[in-house]
């Protein structure tokens, strides 16, 4: 069975996203569990927990938990490193008490001081929370590309991975978004793109793709999302993954933008389509 399913709602209480989820047809999802958009990480009551934890079990949908957009851990700014961190602390306690298993964060921004002094500041921060994992997998996500960011080239994400205590202990892994991939200049279109990725970075460390189409062509370094089929990596282009093992055997999440014209779900179904279920 596919583990798919979209980023949903936590609109109301984080419990609800199962009910978003279950309506559609997930097998999994990603949520926020703090405000994305904000520094502020509240820890859920009791009530909450409970409730996630209850449906957790009782709907088969595996959840899967997005870091904000604010934190960036390869900041060389004490004060927003430090911020970064903290948050990063905060999620992955939330996680833990939840029972959501991995974490997916980006890397973040250089700021300028150069590739090199980003990849340290993200293994620094890395190694800062080792202590706070409980029970979670840190899932590393690679970038579009745009200025200053680490973590477009793979290279540099298996560099990290490399020099990270994490990662001998299985406790950091990666996330693969297949429009960063398409707009950094991976034609993931093409077996041979999954190849040289898999040499790179080992595709068993994947543990969750995020599946969205690109708005723009092969190596624009533009992170705009398109709904599955309607951008450059087309229908066919997806139909190459959902007939790779080492792809479907993941957890996979749809992050595209909502559409007028395309029913809640479709997307999913039209990605099991293409697998053949
Ligand atoms: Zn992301
Ligand atoms: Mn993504
Ligand atoms: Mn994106």
């Amino acid at each position: 069975m596919l583990r798919i399913g979209y980023h949903l709602s936590i609109a109301g209480s984080l419990d609800l996203a199962f009910d978003r989820g279950a309506a559609i047809g997930c097998t999994a999802m990603q949520i926020f569990v703090s405000n994305p958009r904000g520094w502020e990480v509240k820890e859920p009551i009791a009530t909450v927990v409970k409730d996630f934890r209850e449906k957790r079990e009782k709907l088969d949908i595996l959840p899967v938990c997005h870091m904000p957009y604010l934190p960036n851990l390869a900041s060389t700014k004490e004060e927003t490193y430090n911020k970064s961190i903290l948050s990063l602390e905060k999620n992955l306690r939330i996680c833990d008490e939840l029972g959501i298993k991995y974490l997916i964060t980006h890397l973040g921004s250089h700021l300028g001081k150069g590739k090199k002094v980003g990849l340290e500041s993200v293994v620094n921060a890395l190694e800062t929370v080792s202590k706070s994992l409980g029970g979670v997998t840190i899932l590393l996500e690679n970038q579009a590309g745009h200025a200053n960011s680490i973590g477009a080239r793979l290279e540099d994400l298996a560099e990290i991975h490399g020099g990270s205590s994490l990662a001998k202990n299985g406790r950091l892994g990666f996330c693969l978004d297949t429009c960063h991939l398409f707009a950094a200049g991976y034609d993931i279109r093409t077996e041979k793109a999954w190849d040289e990725i898999d040499r790179t970075l080992g595709l068993e460390k994947v543990h969750a793709l995020h599946m969205n189409d690109a708005k723009f062509e092969l190596g624009s370094g533009r992170d705009r999302h398109d709904n599955i089929g309607r951008g450059f990596v087309g229908e066919t282009g997806f139909a190459v993954m959902m007939k790779n093992k080492k792809i479907t055997s993941k957890i996979l999440i749809l992050e595209t933008p909502p559409n007028p014209e395309l029913a809640e779900g479709e997307e999913m179904d039209l990605l099991r389509s293409l697998y053949g279920q």
